[in-house]
């Protein structure tokens, strides 16, 4: 088996022992699930507008890879609460959380990122979900499939498009799915926000305008290394701004924009940004004249995530729009103002493995393919692009 390699990984293993000499990466708060921020949602039922239907035979088994903040908030419970998925396996640099959780969620198989390879001979893992910084996707997603697991693989999917390209032809070499982990397109709200556009309920799409943000710290683990642009790929728009970028396109139908352009927004002189962007104005015009607006910042409070779509006869705007729990739905416009709520916005994390355990099992396209992944981080080069040559349009 040929292994291919990151560019750039031995450098990140080496931030990583740095983080954990300075202590950086303190054991997790376990507690901290997302069952404490909504008690209410284990065992819910699938929203209704997700009809995923019965999986042939048995369920597919799955390797967590990076125990880390959002695995084990939303990734692991999530995983619970699917119904065509479950999990056997852990992979982390921490045998103590591998410990824990396993206890805690009857998991008992576990691999480092040494003996990672050694998943080929197991048969109790079909599929992979990613959960390590930006800068290990590719990598650790590549040694999955040329292990022949499909794979799963959270956003932004890799640092740069030929890292993005190198995953999808693993993918296609090995024949198996390799999915970035787009959740927005799995959230019930956001499903109907889609629906009611596609519909043609607000009219025709005149503009869209997207803003994502919240404060990065240098004190806590998960901040630090979406500060390192080895680890990260790049700043808030990588992290955060990605959030619009996407989820403005899905409403759209998925089309590419004609050309973007893009204006960094953040103070200079502050000592967190120093390699990444603190934040990013961004314009994507789409053929047919419409224009998506958008924003990302690492540098605001509160945690901001806001989307506007504004049509010819009424408006949508969801504020919430793309967090784990809370997003809403408001109409402005054509009659009085009114709020929908379209289902429960923490089924998105099941409701996603689901899907990918089908997609996988079938062998059928999976809703958010790696070539989303891959178009996404080309736009995002290109407003990087934009911004360093003083906001002039890049086409696409
Ligand atoms: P964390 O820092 O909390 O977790 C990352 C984990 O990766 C660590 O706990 C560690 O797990 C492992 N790891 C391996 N090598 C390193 C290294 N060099 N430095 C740091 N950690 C390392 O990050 P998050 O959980 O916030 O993010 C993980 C991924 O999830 C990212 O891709 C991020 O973009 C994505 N994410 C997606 C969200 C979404 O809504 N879709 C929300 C938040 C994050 P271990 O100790 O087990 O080895």
């Amino acid at each position: 088996m040929t292994r291919k390699t990151a560019p750039g990984i031995h450098e990140t293993n080496l931030d990583r022992r740095r983080l954990l000499a300075a202590g950086a990466l303190a054991p997790l708060a376990l507690g901290a699930t997302r069952a404490l921020a909504a008690p209410e949602a284990h065992g819910t039922p699938l929203a209704g507008n997700f009809p995923i239907p019965d999986l042939p035979g048995e369920k597919m088994r799955w390797a967590i890879v990076g125990l880390g903040n959002f695995a084990v908030g939303e990734v692991i419970p999530g995983m619970i609460d699917a119904q065509h998925s479950r999990m056997t396996s852990f992979v982390s640099g921490s045998p103590g959380k591998q410990a824990d959780l396993g206890a805690r969620y009857g998991v008992s198989r576990f691999y480092n990122y040494e003996n990672y390879d050694q998943i080929a001979n197991d048969p109790e893992i079909d599929c992979v979900y990613i959960v390590l910084p930006v800068g290990l996707h590719a990598e650790y997603t590549i040694r999955a499939l040329e292990a022949g697991k499909h794979v799963l693989c959270e956003k932004p999917m890799a640092n740069t498009s030929a890292e993005c390209d190198a995953m999808i032809a693993a993918a296609k070499a090995n024949n198996r799915q390799l999915g970035v982990a787009y959740r927005v397109h799995f959230e019930p709200n956001n499903a109907q926000a889609k629906r009611m556009i596609a519909n043609g309920d607000i009219g025709d799409i005149r503009f869209v305008s997207c803003d994502h943000g919240f404060n990065a710290s240098l004190d806590w683990p998960p901040h630090v290394w979406r500060l390192q642009k080895d680890l990260a790929g790049g700043g808030s728009m990588y992290d955060i701004g990605i959030y619009g970028l996407n989820t403005s396109l899905m409403m759209l139908g998925d089309e590419m924009p004609v050309d973007v352009s893009a204006t960094y927004s953040y103070p200079r002189d502050d000592v967190r940004f120093l390699e990444v962007e603190g934040g990013i104005d961004f314009r994507l015009r789409m053929a047919g004249g419409i224009t998506v607006s958008g924003s990302s910042s690492y540098c605001w409070s509160p945690y901001i995530s806001s989307q506007r779509y504004v049509g010819s006869k009424a408006s949508i705007f969801m504020k919430p729009a793309t967090t784990y729990d809370r997003n809403a739905i408001v109409i402005e416009g054509n009659g009085p103002t009114r709020e929908i709520g379209a289902g429960n916005p923490l089924t998105q994390f099941q409701n996603q493995i689901d899907a990918f355990s089908l997609a996988a099992k079938a062998n059928t396209p999976h809703r958010t393919p790696g070539e989303m992944g891959l178009r996404d981080i080309r736009i995002i080069e290109a407003l990087y692009r934009s911004a360093d040559n003083g906001g002039i349009p890049v086409k696409l």
